[in-house]
């Protein structure tokens, strides 16, 4: 049995105080919910003072990226161990770092090696362009990141993927519930061919795309979804526990 999960991203908002408020607000409900993982990625400025907040709750951290060095002359970044010290979690490729930063599958690769190094469970965010889509591309894409992601990688210890299509992030034009199931579903089907059938069983896999209070059941209640990572609605106290409810309720 996968336990779901729901990831709520940040990105770039809330200061620190801001950060606190929001965790304020949802903190006791959030806690009480049970058979969810629910996890909070902040901004990094923000993950010591929620680390604090959240520490006698059910409610896990993660980290929104992180670089791939343990340490050294590498101004700006942040290091696996740092992160490892505060969170469980920690999102990596996501499409807005391929994008704006060129993360290309190679470095990728190194930041999933040295998450799981320290023992992160990485996020790993896989997810087609509109070109592609429109072109019948999706699959191959897919195929793609997911062999370049973890090329070389033999134990996916606690691994977690997450199917964002590009043209869905942030958009509030969400994939249907069948579409991300059935390239969900196409995800496992790779994953097994690289690590075998149970690995793939065990492997948690979310949609991410413009999920919101209103369409959140539409692929919660799909068999292959395991829950999703939630931009956007993640910052709406409201929306969040909406999303995680419905979650705990539906897959009771
Ligand atoms: C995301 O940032 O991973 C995401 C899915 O954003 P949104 O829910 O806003 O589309």
């Amino acid at each position: 049995m996968r336990v779901p999960l729901i990831a709520g991203n940040w990105k770039m908002h809330t200061t620190v105080g801001e950060a606190i408020e929001l965790v304020n607000k949802m903190r006791s409900e959030l806690d009480e919910i049970d058979n969810v993982d629910k996890v909070l990625c902040p901004p990094f400025v923000s993950l010591a003072a929620i680390r604090e907040l959240i520490k006698e709750s059910s409610i896990k951290l993660g980290a929104q990226n992180i670089y791939f060095e343990e340490e050294g002359a590498y101004t700006g970044e942040i290091s696996p161990l740092m992160i490892a010290d505060l969170c469980e979690f920690v999102i990596i490729g996501h499409s807005e770092r391929r994008q704006h930063f060129g993360e290309i599958g190679e470095v990728v690769n190194k930041k999933i090696r040295a998450a799981l190094a320290v023992r992160l469970k990485p996020i790993l965010c896989l997810g087609e362009r509109l070109e592609e889509k429109e072109a019948g591309r999706t699959r191959e894409v897919i195929t793609e990141q997911l062999g370049s992601s973890l090329s070389g990688i033999d134990n996916l210890d606690g691994l977690i993927i997450a199917y964002e299509p590009i043209w869905a992030i942030g958009t509030g034009r969400a994939a249907t519930g069948k579409q991300a199931n059935e390239t969900i579903s196409f995800i496992r089907y790779n994953t097994a061919k690289l690590y075998g059938k149970e690995i793939a069983q065990d492997t948690r896999i979310l949609y991410g795309g413009s999920v919101t209070a209103d369409n959140a059941s539409e692929f919660i209640s799909q068999p292959e979804i395991d829950g999703a990572l939630v931009g956007g609605a993640s910052l709406k106290a409201d929306q969040f526990l909406s999303i995680v409810k419905q979650t705990s309720k539906i897959r009771r």
